[in-house]
């Protein structure tokens, strides 16, 4: 039996973040990894926002910066185009395994092909007091003060306690990181209608020069097919605009699932917190979780390892993540539930009205983040009913 303050499962951008942070605060801080390394699966495309990523400490090597951004529907075409990059496209492996050179800086320990398969509680009152895993060690019990699910779309701790359901809506995306010859590599393109996604979007997302991640995302339960079988076709019959990039050669395969339904509620109990994935976080319009794992893993990880581990000392954390979010999560809702509607033939005029926005109108639209000022001072600027409609749905005051 080896004891510590605090038990973290999951190596993604949560777990990472959120073991760095309690070891910073002086925690005696384990973290577990079924994977057999760091980023050793990658689930992700990695797209997110420059200036959040580097206020995370993620700076310009570990990421491709884009500064265009196009949309491709059945027969039309819209690129936004930016002066300087404002999102980028991550280094996904690197920047994962960075993030684990932090937390075993500040003194966390991490064990990789390391499974969590239960929740050891007191016989006396149930509370959690440790976790059973099957590590390169044998089977160990780790004793622990707070668990720290951070297991992603599983929830596996929390569903090891039958305190989640399953998730109703999520999204399954499949993607291949290819070579590809002629890359416009600072533009990022996203395709929508049936011939790409009947219900998701299928997108280029370009990681260097020559290299770049095309990938299909289908939602549920909107759609039952797999995401796989409809890249393969796009890729086979080389559907527009990938019949201009000439020899395409994949090199990964990268498979995952996200929620996109909004955060589970509540997302901490006694000696519990959940983060990342595990409880919903991300921006359920375009699935962008990557920032929010990192920055509220280290939210939950500090919190953590304050003195008192009850549901209500744990409370600041949800407090704060709502505070900040939960505006974010229901204009991207309302999105969402307007996009997952929509026929080819309102696709072709939905670009159009995208395509109305300035660079940093359409950030703000696709972040889900614009206020009542910015829609007044749209509407002067842009009259078009269609556009202002839009917007409304993301307009927060
Ligand atoms: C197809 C797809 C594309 C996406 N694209 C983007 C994007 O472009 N930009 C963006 O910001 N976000 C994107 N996301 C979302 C983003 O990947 C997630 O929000 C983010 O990875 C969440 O991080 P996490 O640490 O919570 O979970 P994860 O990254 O899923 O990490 C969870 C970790 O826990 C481990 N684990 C699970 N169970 C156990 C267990 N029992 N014991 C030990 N370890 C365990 C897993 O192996 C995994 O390493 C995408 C998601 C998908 C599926």
């Amino acid at each position: 039996m080896v004891t510590y303050d605090i038990a973290v499962v999951g190596g993604g951008p949560a777990g990472l973040s959120a073991a760095y942070a309690a070891a910073k605060a002086g925690g005696k801080v384990i973290l577990l990894e079924k994977d057999e390394s760091i980023a050793h699966s990658i689930r992700t495309s990695g797209v997110t926002w420059i200036d959040e990523i580097e206020k995370l400490g993620i700076s310009s090597e570990y990421y491709n910066p884009i500064k265009n951004y196009s949309f491709i529907s059945s027969s039309n075409e819209v690129t936004i185009r930016g002066i300087t990059p404002k999102a980028c496209v991550l280094n996904v492996r690197s920047t994962y395994q960075h993030l684990a050179m932090l937390a075993a800086e500040a003194g966390a320990e991490i064990m990789v092909r390391s499974r969590v398969t239960n929740v050891v509680t007191t016989p006396e009152d149930g509370r959690i007091c440790g976790l059973k895993a099957k590590t390169p060690k044998g089977e160990t019990v780790i004793d622990c003060r707070v668990v720290i699910d951070a297991s992603g779309f599983s929830s596996s701790i929390a569903r090891c306690l039958g305190i989640v359901k399953e998730w109703r809506r999520y999204g399954i995306g499949a993607e291949y990181e290819c070579y590809c010859e002629n890359l416009d590599h600072e533009t990022w393109v996203l395709m929508v209608g049936t011939r790409y996604s009947e219900a998701g979007y299928a997108w280029i997302f370009p990681v260097s020069k020559n290299k770049a991640r095309i990938g299909v995302g289908v939602g549920r339960p909107e759609s039952y097919s797999d995401p796989l079988q409809k890249l393969n076709d796009i890729m086979d019959k080389k559907l527009r605009p990938l019949d201009g990039i000439g020899k395409i050669q994949p090199m990964e395969l990268h498979y995952g699932f996200i929620p996109n339904e909004g955060p589970r509620t509540p997302i901490v109990y006694d000696r519990l917190i959940l983060v990342g994935d595990s409880a919903g976080q991300s921006n359920p319009l375009v699935l962008e979780g990557i920032r929010y794992a990192i920055e509220y893993g280290r939210l939950a990880g500090n919190t953590a390892m304050k003195q008192n581990c009850s549901k209500e000392g744990l409370a600041e954390y949800e407090k704060n993540w709502k505070d900040k979010n939960q505006a974010m999560i229901t204009s991207a809702l309302r999105v969402q539930k307007r996009w997952i509607g929509l026929s080819d033939e309102e696709w072709n005029r939905e670009i159009d009205i995208l395509g109305e926005m300035s660079v940093d109108e359409f950030i703000d639209f696709i972040k889900a983040e614009f206020t009542i000022g910015k829609l007044l001072k749209f509407a002067l600027n842009h009259p078009k009913l269609a556009t202002r409609q839009l917007l409304g749905l993301v307009t927060r005051s």
